[in-house]
């Protein structure tokens, strides 16, 4: 059994390092690699991720987890859940033929470098060849599982959120619709005689890189631990606890752009450098399910980086580093950080019509899925869906189809998890509030309490725990959307005074 677990420890860490290689690979492809280079390094990208699949098909490796697994009494909890974890692993990725897997991993990196071209040339045909290719490759993928009970997005959505099916995302997203739209349209009908924002305006960048790593830091991430660079969408990578990175998008008009994306990536962050030392170097250090660390990054932009008093334990020690902040008072700050009006980008959508972005790109990927969207079609599928739900059509597929880039990557499923994340957020902000006076310890920079929080309740588990689990055992109820519902209500008819 001894000699088993130490094998087992040895291949796992051969794929670590494979795969953190993968990771510098990702990282230099979206920061600095030329345009002409991103050919080199997507084959690149093909063959180390050839090697990480041949490691856990490899016959010794199907038969050591297989032997792990049958006598799964004599190991630690640790061990026992990396186990598992690889078992289900094996399971859907032994399913897929070599080649196609080969094929699929260069299809992806490849496509990034195509979608930056044709949202830059605002050109949806040069994308669409490759974004059908995506989608087979997904729905075939999904179809070897061999689970003929389930919804093909079903088995596509419990990659990202264990559990999570179409059923319950229906319902959440009609409850959301429910609620969000009356309110919306109430406040646009006060929102009629008020101006045109007044917080955004050119600041160079260097300004904004300085005041961006203020607040990371602030907020908690550790810089000897951590590097932020530029990219053009926002993404954190962890190598492990001691080696996390932030990307941040800058626009010299928007300035609060990046800070809010920057404050994004850093509960992202936070999350990954908080991880257990006990799960280092195991494959579950590293955070839970993606729904639970987008509610971490939502978390932190939002319940704290659009309130009242995280802005008033900062703001005048910051008025001469941001002159944005010399210029206006806190009061119309506030309020401006919390404009609530449709637009056409989800990043840099207010926190009331984020998650009818995400419901639009949800009902898409499964239109498509289900066959009833035709990927041809999606610049106009698309634009019409804007209108009904957020009554703006954008003008150009740039700010509308093309904007993200989830779907070059591959993240066929990952839209619901940022709709998850605000409830989860939701919820623990909920629980933490019994927990202390968090405006208290905001107002008096104390972030640190907040971070510990976190940490104590979920970072430390990395992926040991499962999300429902966790959710259960801190808040003493499964995923609750009326929390979320709720503190938009409260907050929003306070802003702009409804009744
Ligand atoms: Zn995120």
């Amino acid at each position: 059994m001894k000699k088993e677990v130490k094998r087992f420890r040895e291949l796992i860490k051969e794929k670590k390092l494979i795969d953190s290689s993968l990771g510098i690979l990702q990282w230099d492809l979206e920061t600095t690699t030329p345009r002409k280079g991103k050919e080199l390094l997507s084959e690149m990208v093909g063959y180390l991720s050839m090697k990480s699949y041949d490691i856990v098909t490899s016959e010794e490796f199907l038969n050591l987890v297989k032997f792990l697994k049958a006598n799964e009494k004599e190991l630690d909890d640790i061990q026992r859940k990396e186990i598992d974890d690889m078992a289900e692993e094996i399971e859907k990725i032994s399913k897929i033929p070599p080649h196609e897997y080969q094929e699929y991993s260069e299809l992806t990196a490849k496509t990034q470098g195509v979608w930056e071209e044709a949202k830059a040339k605002n050109d949806f045909s040069m994308f669409k060849e490759n974004l059908k290719k995506i989608f087979e490759f997904n729905i075939k993928f999904a179809e070897y599982q061999g689970k003929k009970d389930k919804k093909i997005y079903d088995i596509i959505l419990d990659e990202y959120e264990k559990g999570m099916d179409t059923e319950k995302l229906d319902e959440f997203f009609s409850a959301l619709r429910g609620e969000i739209v009356p309110l919306l349209k109430k406040i646009m009908e006060k929102n009629k005689n008020s101006k045109i924002s007044c917080i955004n305006r050119t600041v160079n960048i260097d300004e904004q890189k300085k005041f961006n790593r203020f607040l990371s830091e602030y907020l908690g991430f550790d810089f000897n631990r951590g590097v932020t660079a530029e990219s053009e969408h926002p993404f954190t990578l962890n190598l492990d606890k001691n080696d996390v990175r932030l990307t941040t998008k800058y626009i010299e008009n928007i300035p609060f752009s990046s800070i809010f994306s920057t404050i994004h990536e850093t509960g992202h962050g936070i999350y990954e450098q908080q991880v257990g030392d006990d799960l280092q170097g195991t494959t579950l250090a590293t955070g839970g399910s993606m729904g639970l660390h987008e509610s971490q990054s939502r978390f932190y932009e939002n319940m704290i980086g659009r309130s009242m008093s995280f802005w008033k334990g900062i703001y005048d020690k910051n008025i001469d580093v941001f002159p944005v902040l010399k210029e206006i008072n806190i009061d119309k700050l506030y309020r401006e950080i919390n404009r609530v009006e449709p637009s056409f980008i989800r990043t840099e959508a207010d926190e009331l019509t984020y998650s009818l972005h995400i419901m639009i790109r949800y009902e898409i990927e499964k239109g498509i899925i289900n066959g009833e969207i035709e990927i041809d079609d999606l610049p106009e599928v698309w634009n019409k869906k804007m209108e009904e739900y957020l009554g703006v059509v954008p003008e150009t597929d740039r700010d509308g189809v093309l904007q993200d880039v989830h779907w070059a990557c591959g993240l066929i499923g990952y839209f619901p998890s940022y709709a998850l994340g605000n409830v989860y957020a939701a919820q623990l902000y909920n629980t933490m509030k019994k927990d202390m006076d968090v405006n208290s310890h905001l107002e008096n920079g104390k972030l640190d309490r907040i971070k510990g929080w976190l940490r104590d309740r979920i970072h430390i588990y990395g992926k040991l725990r499962e999300t429902a689990e966790l959710i259960q055992e801190i808040t003493g109820e499964e995923l609750e959307p009326k929390y979320y519902i709720e503190y938009l209500k409260e907050k929003y008819s306070k802003i702009y005074d409804l009744d």
